[in-house]
């Protein structure tokens, strides 16, 4: 089988993370900071949290926002589930701003229309959190600026995205933004096994993520009631959890980050081939923004719906690996029990209805490309 996604493990990894379990710390030692900086170096943010999955970090963050009960946060219906379920672990309320088509990414013109109806009823956001589908930079310089406008904080989930680009600058410079969250899951652009981290340029916000991470706990002197305590001082100054990254994925993570660069360039080269080899076949291929720069974590082509469970089972029986990223959040089970159904997000489930996921990795060989599509082929 063809996985859609593979992580690429080199003999450098390797010797990274085992230089590490015959080291003096497995936590809380000195690669997490080392891989913080290095995500920093590679986006241009000032400050990097790395936490234990993107999931976390998404939680911190918008702990860090302080969302909470009463509050409302919006996202994309077309993201992995995490996105939607850290409102509700804040406690708030959640709600979707629709798709366009082209992109896959929140709409800016659905957010604009959204905003002012929520405005007019005093129902605005806290937070806002538009996701980088499939590694395509969502519209930020828009979608930044109407959220300013309102008083909105935003948060990229760019779990799809490290190495990207817009016409801006590199996904995670935060630029229009308050603060960017990062997946290392093994499918994902690079990968700590399982990992997350947040960046941003704020360094108060930066401050309450690390001490959201690690129990809510500091040994600032400034920041305590007793520093006088002793030398052992530490204060636990507010509720937080233990979300705390390995210094074995730190390390892993380092050396992954050395070519971050090369993943990114090798998937477009990939797309860029699937491109030309699809161009006669009767599907849709991904759209490329003006000036924008896709990190390509999926490739998801779109089919006549009414073929596509026939087109999906045809390719797994070829031995292709192929996915759905995603079934629009707001149409599972435990969303529907908190008052969403279908017909709510039109554009998000036109484009599920056809969507189909194409193996892309940064190890794939041409010869492999080339099976999935021949298999496409002969089924279209
Ligand atoms: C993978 C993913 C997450 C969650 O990442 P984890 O590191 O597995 O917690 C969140 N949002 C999106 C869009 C993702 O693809």
């Amino acid at each position: 089988m063809i996985p859609y996604g593979r992580q690429d493990i080199t003999q450098g990894d390797l010797d990274a993370v085992h230089d590490v379990l015959t080291s003096d710390f497995l936590t809380q030692g000195p690669k997490v900071p080392a891989f913080e900086a290095a995500v920093c170096a590679a986006t241009g943010a000032a400050h990097g949290v790395a936490v234990n999955s993107a999931t976390s970090a998404l939680h911190i963050a918008c702990l860090a926002l302080g969302l909470g009960r009463g509050d409302l946060m919006w996202t994309s219906p077309i993201t992995f589930v995490a996105s939607a379920n850290v409102g509700h672990l804040c406690g708030a309320e959640v709600d979707f701003v629709d798709i366009e088509p082209g992109s896959f990414n929140m709409c800016p013109e659905a957010l604009e229309a959204k905003l002012e109806r929520a405005g007019a009823a005093g129902r605005l956001p806290k937070v806002l959190i538009p996701v980088h589908m499939c590694g395509q930079p969502a519209r930020m310089e828009r979608i930044g600026a109407l959220a300013r406008r309102y008083g909105v904080r935003v948060v990229e989930d760019a779990s799809h995205a490290i190495g990207a680009r817009d016409g801006t600058g590199a996904t995670g410079a935060c630029r229009w933004s308050d603060i960017t969250v990062f997946s290392f899951h093994p499918v994902k652009i690079v990968t700590t096994a399982e990992g997350g981290m947040a960046v941003t340029n704020d360094p108060t916000l930066a401050a309450a993520m690390e001490r959201l991470r690690s129990h809510g706990v500091t040994r600032d002197p400034a920041l305590m009631a007793h520093p006088d305590t002793g030398p052992w001082v530490y204060e636990q100054i507010e509720l937080g959890l233990n979300y705390r990254m390995t210094e074995l994925q730190a390390a892993l993570g380092i050396s992954q980050m050395q070519r971050l660069e090369a993943y990114v360039a090798r998937r477009n080269a990939l797309a860029e081939r699937y491109d030309r080899l699809l161009a006669d076949l009767p599907l849709s291929r991904p759209e490329r923004g003006a000036d924008m720069l896709s990190a390509f974590h999926l490739y998801v082509i779109q089919v006549d719906p009414s073929r596509r469970r026939a087109i999906f089972d045809h390719l797994r029986g070829a031995g292709i690996g192929v996915n759905v990223h995603y079934i629009p959040v707001h149409t599972q089970p435990y969303w529907r029990r908190h008052g969403f159904a279908p017909g709510d997000f039109p554009k998000a489930e036109a484009y599920y209805a056809g969507a189909i996921s194409i193996p892309l990795f940064a190890t794939m060989t041409e010869a492999q490309q080339d099976e999935v599509v021949s298999a496409l082929r002969a089924i279209l």
